[in-house]
C-alpha cells in the first residue's frame, strides 16, 4: 500500500521554478505551487494597503520575499510564463497572499497582524493576479496557504472559506526557508533537502512537502532532483523508495487530491469562477469559467461537456446571460446556482457532484441513485 505525498512549494514563481518543473514533469509528478501575487504583477505598495510597508517593519532586503523586493517587468513576464507553464502541465496553483507579509521578529508583522482590509486585499489580490495571468486558462485558486501558516488566526480561516478557499494547509517542513533557521537562502544545502525529502519518504503516513521554489532557493533543484533520482518509478506511476532492504511506496498526489476533494463538491464545497475539478483519472476537468459557462475540457484541451446546452436544458437560461457567480452544495445538500445579491437561480437536492471519470458530471441523489447531469 502506497502512502501518498503532496509535494507543494511555496514563494514562486521564480527563475528557480523552471528547473524545478523541468524534473517534476520528467518524473511524470503533479505538484502544487502556493504562488506569491506580487511575483506575477507589480504592486503600487503604499496605494494599495493600509498598513505601510514602515508598519509591517520590513527591514530585511536581502529577504527573497519581502515585501520589499520589486521584480523587473522582464522577470514579472518570465514569472508569469512560468505560471501558464505550471498550469499546461497540470500542477495545481495555489495562494501564498499578494505580497508574503511575514514576521520579522515576535511582535509579529504578519498577515494575520494587518487590518482585515488588508487580509482581504491580500488573498484576493493573489487571486486575481493569478486569474489575469493565466490568461485563458482563467485559473482561480482553490487552495490557501498563509506565509507562517502556522500562526494563521481564525479571522484568516474565516474569510478564507468565505472567499472559496477549501482549506488552509498544514505541512511537513523541509525548513529550507524558515526564518528561525536563518535560512531563506542558500544556506539550506542540498543535502538538506534531499534528507527532508527522504524522510518524507520514509514516513508511515501520507504527509505534504513544503520547500521554497523563490528566486534564492540555489540548492532547492539540487535537493529535489537528487531525492527523486533515487526513487524507480513503477508501471502504474507510483514509485518506490528503498533503504536497507525495506521498500516504500509512494504515489505523489496534488493538494486537492491529498484532501480527497478533487473530483466532487461535497456538502459545504463551493466553486467560483475560475475554479474546477478534475476527475480521478486526471482525464477531465471541470471549468466554472469566467463568462459564468460550465464546460468540461478533455486533456487535449476540447470541450467534453458544455453547460451551453445541459445548463440552458435545466435552467431554461443561457449559463452566459445568467451570470452565475457561484456553484455551491450547501451543507444541507442543496445544490444551487447563485448569482450575486440573489438566493438562487436554479437548485436540486443531492447529497454530492462530481465529475465522473468518463468527463461527465454526476449528482448522486440523497436516496443514493447516481445521474448524469
Ligand atoms: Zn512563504
Amino acid at each position: 500500500m502506497s502512502k501518498r505525498i503532496a509535494l507543494t512549494f511555496d514563494d514562486g514563481p521564480s527563475d528557480k521554478t523552471i528547473k524545478l518543473l523541468e524534473i517534476l514533469d520528467g518524473f511524470g509528478i503533479k505538484a502544487t505551487f502556493f504562488v506569491v501575487g506580487k511575483n506575477l504583477e507589480k504592486v503600487d505598495f503604499n496605494a494599495v494597503y493600509s498598513n505601510t510597508l514602515a508598519e509591517r517593519k520590513i527591514q530585511s532586503p536581502e529577504k527573497v520575499v519581502d515585501n520589499a523586493k520589486n521584480f523587473s517587468d522582464e522577470e514579472l513576464a518570465a514569472n508569469c510564463n512560468t505560471l501558464k507553464n505550471q498550469l499546461k502541465s497540470g500542477h495545481m496553483i495555489g495562494n501564498h497572499s499578494m505580497t508574503h507579509p511575514w514576521r520579522k521578529d515576535s511582535q509579529g508583522n504578519g498577515l494575520e497582524n494587518l487590518v482585515l482590509d488588508d487580509i482581504l486585499k491580500e488573498l484576493i489580490g493573489c487571486q486575481n493576479a493569478v486569474y489575469k495571468q493565466s490568461a485563458e486558462r482563467e485559473y482561480t485558486p482553490r487552495f490557501f496557504r498563509a506565509p507562517e501558516y502556522h500562526s494563521v488566526k481564525t479571522i484568516i480561516t474565516k474569510n478564507n472559506s468565505q472567499l472559496g478557499f477549501v482549506k488552509i494547509c498544514e505541512a511537513y517542513e523541509c525548513n529550507d526557508s524558515d526564518y528561525d533557521d536563518k535560512s531563506y537562502d542558500s544556506s539550506t544545502s542540498a543535502e538538506h533537502i534531499k534528507n527532508k525529502y527522504i524522510e518524507a519518504f520514509k514516513s508511515e503516513n501520507d504527509c505534504i512537502v513544503l520547500s521554497h521554489d523563490s528566486p534564492v532557493a540555489t540548492n532547492l533543484v539540487k535537493g529535489v532532483g537528487d531525492a527523486l533520482n533515487l526513487l524507480t518509478k513503477n508501471s502504474d506511476g507510483s514509485f518506490t523508495y528503498q533503504e536497507n532492504g525495506v521498500r516504500y511506496g509512494i504515489e505523489f498526489v496534488r493538494i486537492d487530491e491529498y484532501y480527497g476533494k478533487h473530483n466532487r463538491l461535497a456538502q459545504g464545497d463551493f466553486l467560483l469562477k475560475g475554479q474546477r475539478l478534475s476527475s480521478s483519472n486526471r482525464q477531465f476537468e471541470l471549468v466554472f469559467q469566467g463568462d459564468s459557462n460550465v464546460v468540461v475540457y478533455s486533456p487535449n484541451g476540447v470541450a467534453a461537456w458544455n453547460g451551453d446546452a445541459e445548463i440552458y436544458k435545466a435552467i431554461g437560461q443561457h449559463p452566459c446571460q445568467l451570470k452565475i457567480d457561484k456553484i455551491e452544495l450547501t451543507s444541507d445538500g442543496i445544490l444551487q446556482v447563485i448569482q450575486r445579491n440573489q438566493p438562487y437561480v436554479w437548485k436540486k437536492e443531492v447529497s454530492s457532484f462530481q465529475l465522473a471519470d468518463n468527463g461527465k458530471p454526476v449528482v448522486t441523489h440523497i436516496n443514493g441513485t447516481v445521474e448524469y447531469v
